[in-house]
């Protein structure tokens, strides 16, 4: 689905190369999380994605058509993003989520607009709040109306760029079974990043560790190792198997 091939990025001419030779990876349907130190190049390559930033060389191509050719409403058909904080404004949850296909398809909206926007409400359980004002939800509701507001873009693929930052327990686990819920039953790809690395194991169908603005490992659970993650993050942890599911501590080799 998604291929990146060779991607070169530096935001001054002549800065650091802030992605130096990034390829990726993501097939249908796939979860895949990218993990990498603050700066390792992750919210870059994200906007990359998006259109935001243009590379300097490489190529990024989504089913074989080269994604830095489209415009922006076959891209939004294709690619959307789930913010980590929106600012939405006093509009009902319907209007905002509705907003995710007007924005991205610039025109006045539809009964068919409408009707897609009620489809997702109902599949996310939140017909309810369809005419609730999304300033006064939690940061969990927030966070899920953003992703039916990118889901109304009825894309393929759903960059979230760390979804869970702001949330508490409750919240992120809400957002990240929300998540898998898209990616499992509907076939959408997920690609996002997340700090936390047990959320990632649990989450993730692909590993991408990122740094210095390359992806250094690429694989599924098994790439998840401790030297890998000392040689990503210069962390020490250990890997242990709880009731078969590798599970990461903090805190290197015991004794
Ligand atoms: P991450 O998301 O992994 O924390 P970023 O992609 O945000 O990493 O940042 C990668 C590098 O690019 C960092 O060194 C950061 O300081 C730099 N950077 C990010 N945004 C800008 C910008 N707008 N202008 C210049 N440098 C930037």
């Amino acid at each position: 689905m998604l291929k990146i091939e060779n991607l070169h990025f530096r935001y001054a001419r002549r800065g650091p190369k802030v992605l130096d030779g990034v390829n990726l990876q993501l097939n249908d349907g796939e979860i895949g999380i990218l993990l990498g130190k603050n700066g390792s190049g992750k919210t870059t390559l994200f906007k990359t994605i998006l259109g935001i930033l243009k590379p300097e060389d490489g190529s990024l191509s989504f089913d074989g058509e080269d994604l830095l050719k489209m415009n922006r409403r076959d891209r939004a058909r294709r690619i959307a993003y789930v913010p980590q904080s929106i600012h939405f404004g006093a509009l009902s949850v319907f209007d905002t989520v509705l907003l995710g296909r007007v924005a991205y398809f610039g025109y006045k909206a539809g009964k068919e607009d409408e009707e897609t926007v009620w489809r997702i409400l109902r599949d996310m359980k939140l017909e309810d709040y369809a005419a609730r004002n999304v300033e006064q939800l939690s940061g969990g509701e927030r966070q899920k109306i953003a992703i039916a507001r990118a889901l109304a873009q009825e894309p393929r693929l759903l960059v979230f760029d760390e979804p869970t930052g702001n949330l508490d327990i409750a919240n992120e686990q809400l957002i990240i079974e929300e998540a898998r819920r898209v990616a499992r039953e509907k076939g959408i790809g997920i690609l996002t990043s997340l700090h936390d690395l047990n959320q990632a194991l649990d989450l993730g169908d692909r590993f991408f560790f990122m740094r210095d603005g390359q992806i250094r490992h690429t694989g599924g659970a098994e790439t998840v190792t401790e030297s890998v993650i000392h040689e990503t993050f210069d962390a020490e942890v250990r890997i242990v198997e709880i009731e078969g599911k590798k599970v990461i501590l903090n805190g290197g080799h015991y004794q």
